[in-house]
């Protein structure tokens, strides 16, 4: 897959860097995605984007930017707050100083449908998209684009009360109550793929 940038408008409310006492927890599974190949390096970026929930009740949330290399030491500003979308979310509003990850449409109706969960962590993996079958992962229909609407529906008409899926051809979303779980939840499958 190639990236070839976002897919939606970007509206800056306020520039205000994200300050939330979980930007840390959140720093350190962005350098275990890193470190286990789950979040794989292209240049001038990484193939994947992790996110959690701001508050309990809200869908905003805290996620990486777009083409930030998740090896890198991350400082707070490589991270923005998502605010809303319009309806279509075809313009995401944002609090931070740069755009939002591609995939942000994604996060944003994932945190709107499971009202459970708190952390959606999405990266890239050939290992374990060539042991979905053996590990009875669930897999989206049909490969979509990245940060499309169409790629969201995909995933939206299997999601349930899934905790981690296969979007197909293309990656996997690992979700959870917390960072902690969605985090480890990708590691253990990971483990088990041969
Ligand atoms: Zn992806």
């Amino acid at each position: 897959m190639i990236y070839q940038g976002i897919k939606f408008k970007t509206k800056i409310i306020n520039k205000e860097i994200p300050k939330h006492p979980g930007l840390e927890e959140l720093k350190y599974w962005c350098r275990e995605f890193h470190k286990f190949h789950l979040a794989p390096p292209y240049s001038g970026g990484s193939y994947g984007n992790l996110s959690f929930r701001v508050k309990k009740g809200e869908d905003s949330f805290i996620i990486t930017g777009s083409k930030i290399g998740l090896k890198e030491k991350l400082s707070d500003d490589c991270f923005v707050k998502v605010l809303s979308s319009n309806l279509k979310a075809e313009t995401i509003f944002i609090s931070g100083i740069k755009e939002p990850s591609s995939e942000s449409k994604l996060h944003l109706a994932i945190y709107r449908q499971r009202k459970d969960i708190n952390a959606i962590f999405h990266g890239h993996c050939k290992k374990i998209l060539s042991n979905a079958d053996r590990l009875k992962i669930p897999q989206t229909q049909k490969e979509e684009l990245y940060g499309t609407m169409e790629l969201v529906q995909r995933v939206l008409e299997i999601l349930d009360d899934k905790s981690f899926l296969i979007m197909k051809n293309h990656g996997f979303i690992s979700l959870g109550k917390t960072m902690e779980k969605a985090g480890k939840l990708a590691l253990e499958i990971h483990k088990k793929c041969l």
